[in-house]
C-alpha cells in the first residue's frame, strides 16, 4: 500500500479543521490538526493581512512540529465598513468574542443598510510550509455575498448564517456543507493548492527533508 503523507492542517478552529478535512481528504494524506499535536504553539496573527497571518501560521508552525503544515488565515470583509472586520473577523466583537457575539455586532453596524449596500466577501489564504519553514505554495481566493438582517440557517461556523449567496438566495448557514465545499473562498484556494500539493507529496515529501528540519 501506499505510503500516506502526513499533513498538519495548521489551525486551532475545529469547524475550519473540519472543512479542510473534508476537501482534502480524497487525496491520501494522514491528515492531522493541531489538536493532534500537545507540542504545538500558538502563533501569534500579528500580520496586517491574510496572506501575512498565513506565513506565519504555516511556517512558524513547520519549524516547530518538524512537519509540512498548511496554514490558512480567512476572514469577511464588508464593503461598508470599509472591509472590516477583514483579519479581525475571530476577534471583532473584542478579546473573548464568539461567532454569536461577533455576529451580533456586525448587525448593529449595519442596521441602517439597505439590501444593495450590504456587500461583502470572505478571503482565504493557504501557504503549504515545509518542515524547514519554506513556502512551497500558496493561494488565495475570494466568495462574494452579502449580509442579510438577521440569522438564516444553522450550518457553518462563524458568520454563515448572515452571509447570502445572492445567486441562490440562501446563506451558508442554510446551504449546508456540500454546497459551501464548492462555493467558498476556502474550498475554492484549496483546489488550486491540491494539484501542487500532490507533485510535492510525491517528488519532495521525503525522509531527507524531514530528517533534515530536526538537525
Ligand atoms: P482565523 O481563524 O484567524 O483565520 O479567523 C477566521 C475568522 O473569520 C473566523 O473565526 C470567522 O469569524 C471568519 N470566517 C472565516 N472563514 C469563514 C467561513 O467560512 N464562514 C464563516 N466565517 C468565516
Amino acid at each position: 500500500m501506499a505510503e500516506r503523507r502526513l499533513l498538519v492542517l495548521g489551525t486551532h478552529n475545529k469547524k475550519k479543521g473540519i472543512e479542510l478535512r473534508e476537501l482534502l481528504g480524497p487525496y491520501g494524506f494522514d491528515l492531522r490538526t493541531l489538536a493532534d499535536f500537545s507540542e504545538a504553539i500558538e502563533v501569534e496573527e500579528t500580520g496586517e493581512t491574510f496572506a501575512e497571518n498565513a506565513l506565519l501560521k504555516a511556517t512558524v508552525q513547520a519549524k516547530h512540529l518538524g512537519c509540512w503544515v498548511l496554514g490558512e488565515d480567512s476572514g469577511l470583509a464588508v464593503d461598508a465598513l470599509d472591509g472590516a472586520p477583514g483579519v479581525y473577523s475571530a476577534r471583532f466583537s473584542g478579546p473573548e468574542a464568539t461567532d454569536e457575539s461577533n455576529n451580533q455586532l456586525l448587525l448593529e453596524h449595519l442596521a441602517d443598510m439597505p439590501l444593495e449596500q450590504r456587500g461583502a466577501h470572505y478571503t482565504c489564504h493557504v501557504v503549504l510550509s515545509d518542515p524547514m519553514g519554506n513556502v512551497r505554495a500558496e493561494w488565495e481566493e475570494c466568495c462574494r455575498g452579502r449580509i442579510l438582517f438577521g440569522y438564516h440557517g444553522t450550518g457553518g461556523f462563524g458568520y454563515d448564517p448572515l452571509f447570502e449567496i445572492p445567486e441562490y438566495h440562501m446563506t451558508f448557514g442554510q446551504l449546508g456543507y456540500r454546497v459551501k465545499a464548492v462555493l467558498s473562498h476556502r474550498s475554492r484556494a484549496m483546489r488550486a493548492i491540491i494539484p501542487r500539493l500532490i507533485t510535492l507529496a510525491a517528488e519532495a515529501w521525503t525522509g531527507e527533508l524531514a530528517e533534515s528540519a530536526k538537525k
